[in-house]
């Protein structure tokens, strides 16, 4: 610590304005419930790696096949983090790069296609990614995309519905992950299809991954060619991305990432990534993930018996929609009403979902940061009681007030980083 700007109350100093800005959202984070599913509260070592001055260097290209000098320490950076990644996942190739998870899926979109050729994902509303094929997207603006839901009567994927579209349209590929599915996705399914018809298998993990990575939730690593991933969500890293793959896929992922579409890498990140993927090794990792999967659990149960419906009737995750329609109030007014109280969610659609995707009847919750900060299935169970006595008493502003109150106490219980973040 022999650099002047490497003192913390720097910022305090020079930018006021930031430095205030930045405590309030730690303010934010710390005396409200997060529940959105795909957030989480990063390590004070990942907060470090990502604040350094690795940001300063440009590293386009590969490992000692770069584009400009000086990358001898990064290079070892990135190779660290590679290979971690390779162990963690047990996969044979890994590109640390992408700066983001829909960087990752553009990325496999660049190795495998030509615009117009036809792909096959999850629809949005149903549980799909953004990424996956949307119309708003590049997904499904240069692509010709088929997409594939969930069955009306359980909400889960139906293989037959994906065999007969992949049957009739022989996609290039087929990606399966979601961002709003709870249950176990058949990934030897999703190969067992593309290989029928000749199309690579693409497992999109961004949700699952820390699950996947403590072995509580199934690996697609050994069926699918080509697996894509954000770092950020159960497994608890950096914001960014990566992307795994058999041998054969290595050269056409590494030029897609660049010079395909993205400039120099960024290094912070990368370090940060792999101090994220040595946390995620460590036995207290597999205990975090299996009690994140407990606190679903519990959290779902416990909604279940105030009379709320979960879609596809529980979890296998770390995530849950849950049907707003019996409480007689729409997801966006749920959430509305959730946020009051200082519970952080959103609102989405649910499967067959007869309102648009801006109002929606379910809210989506997860509970990866709650179990970062150490609660546990009691802590769950009143969380559901706050979240049925919210939805009941939402024009009693009194109330509404009190609860408030009781969901600051709760996280208080829990403190969230015992430093102040900067
Ligand atoms: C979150 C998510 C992404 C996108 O990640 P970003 O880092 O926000 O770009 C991609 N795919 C799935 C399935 C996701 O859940």
């Amino acid at each position: 610590m022999h650099c002047k700007l490497q003192r913390r109350e720097s910022l305090k100093e020079s930018d006021p304005e930031v430095f205030d800005l930045i405590q309030r959202e730690t303010s934010r984070q710390e005396y409200g419930l997060e529940m959105i599913p795909s957030e989480n509260f990063v390590s004070e070592a990942v907060l470090e790696a990502m604040g350094s001055v690795l940001t300063n260097k440009y590293a386009e290209g590969q490992p000692r096949r770069r584009y400009y000098g000086g990358c001898e320490v990064v290079d070892e950076v990135e190779d660290l983090a590679k290979a971690r990644a390779k162990s963690l996942f047990g996969a044979e190739f890994a590109n640390v790069q992408p700066h983001s998870g829909a960087a990752a899926n553009q990325a496999v979109f660049e190795a495998l296609l030509n615009p117009g050729d036809t792909v096959m994902g999850m629809r949005l509303d149903m549980g799909g990614h953004l990424t996956h094929g949307s119309p708003v997207n590049f997904s499904g603006k240069y692509y010709n995309v088929v997409a594939y839901g969930v069955r009306e009567s359980d909400h889960l994927i139906d293989e037959t519905e994906v065999r007969d579209l992949a049957l009739k349209h022989r996609p290039k590929f087929i990606i399966c992950g979601a961002t709003a599915y709870s249950r176990h996705i058949d990934f030897a399914m999703f190969r067992r299809v593309a290989d029928e018809v000749g199309a690579v298998a693409v497992a999109d993990i961004a949700h699952y991954a820390g699950l996947v990575a403590a072995g509580v939730y199934p690996s697609p690593v050994p069926h699918c060619q080509i697996i894509t991933s954000t770092a950020h969500k159960t497994l608890r890293g950096p914001r960014s991305g990566f992307i795994l793959a058999q041998e054969g896929y290595a050269r056409a992922i590494n030029k897609a990432v660049f010079p395909g579409l993205q400039g120099g890498p960024h290094m912070h990140t990368i370090a940060a990534k792999a101090v994220a993927f040595k946390e995620a090794m460590q036995p207290a990792f597999k205990t975090y993930a299996t009690a994140i999967i407990e606190n679903a659990r519990a959290l779902s149960a416990g909604l279940i018996s105030h009379g709320f419906n979960i879609v596809s009737g529980g979890t296998d995750s770390h995530v849950m929609l849950v049907d707003m329609r019996a409480a007689e109030i729409n997801g966006k007014e749920a959430e509305a009403v959730f946020d009051r109280i200082g519970i952080t969610c959103n609102k989405n659609t649910i499967p067959f979902d007869p309102q648009p995707p801006l109002v929606g009847s379910g809210v989506r919750l997860g509970t990866p940061a709650l179990t970062t900060r150490g609660m546990g299935t009691s802590e769950m169970t009143t969380i559901a009681r706050l979240m049925k006595d919210a939805v009941q008493s939402r024009g009693d502003d009194a109330k509404l007030r009190s609860l408030r109150e009781e969901v600051r106490e709760l996280s208080r219980r829990f403190p969230l980083y015992d430093y102040r973040l900067i």
